[in-house]
């Protein structure tokens, strides 16, 4: 079986570093009553220090929410993989929708961003999704298995062991509209039956798929009940610690 993965995606929040450390210090808490599944917290890039270092002792992995491509050199604004890797980041998300659409990542820079990560060691998370409009004219599936493809152009069987794959509708993000389970069982099973295709069954079924979009402690039961749904990223329930606290605690 798949080991269940949630993380919490902070976005730009919190707006300071005093209440960044508060927030870690009970998701580190409530961390060590969850087993069985595997809780990271994805940071803004001055906590990922501070916040790694409240976190030392449990078992909360810490991610970054993005990355630029070249290593090092005259790219103000810009953080690398290696500063990134240097300060302890397990695992980076690549392709988020809000990236998507107000930083201008396209298929091909997502592609380059996680290949990047995975050739450093590290872990990936790629975040795929359609729109409002695409779910509406049906074509869902078809939108993530393109995004799916490029995402992963250039990507082996082998590096596949360090990539998990979010589904976040962008339809559902920050909406209190959470994809029903029934819905994303049937993204998420579609994505595995695409994996399958490009790299065997075996690989297909250890990949985890995490369900993304306003999940809350009231709606993850149901969806983490679906066999194809392994995980959750989870956006504004992560920034409320007893909330969070619940989410990686899903019965
Ligand atoms: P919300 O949980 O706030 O809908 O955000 C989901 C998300 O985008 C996580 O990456």
């Amino acid at each position: 079986g798949r080991r269940p993965f949630i993380a919490g995606n902070w976005k730009e929040n919190p707006d300071t570093l005093e209440a960044a450390i508060d927030l870690a210090k009970v998701v580190s808490t409530a961390s060590s009553s969850a087993s069985n599944v595997d809780v990271a917290v994805v940071v803004p890039f001055p906590f990922l220090v501070p916040v790694k270092e409240t976190l030392k002792g449990s078992n909360v992995l810490i991610g970054a929410q993005d990355l630029y491509t070249e290593d090092k050199g005259a790219y103000t604004g810009a953080t690398s993989l290696p500063m990134i890797k240097s300060v302890g980041a397990q695992w980076v998300l690549c392709g988020h929708s809000e990236r998507r659409a107000l930083f201008g990542d396209t298929d091909e820079t997502v592609n380059a961003k996680l290949k990047k990560v995975l050739a450093a060691g590290l872990k990936a998370i790629l975040c795929i999704g359609e729109t409002k409009d695409e779910y509406e004219l049906g074509v869902n599936k078809l939108i993530c298995g393109l995004q799916l493809a490029k995402g992963l152009k250039g990507v082996t069987k082998e590096q596949m062991e360090n990539v998990a794959i979010a589904y976040e509708p962008v339809w559902a993000i920050g909406t209190g509209l959470t994809a029903t389970p029934e819905i994303a069982q049937d993204v998420h099973s579609n994505i595995r039956a695409i994996l399958g295709e490009a790299y065997g069954q075996a690989v297909a079924d250890k990949v985890v798929i995490q369900y993304g979009g306003s999940v809350t402690p009231e709606t993850v039961d149901e969806l983490m009940a679906m066999p194809d749904i392994d995980g959750a990223l989870v956006g504004g329930a992560s920034l409320v610690g007893e909330k969070f606290a619940r989410i990686i605690n899903f019965k």
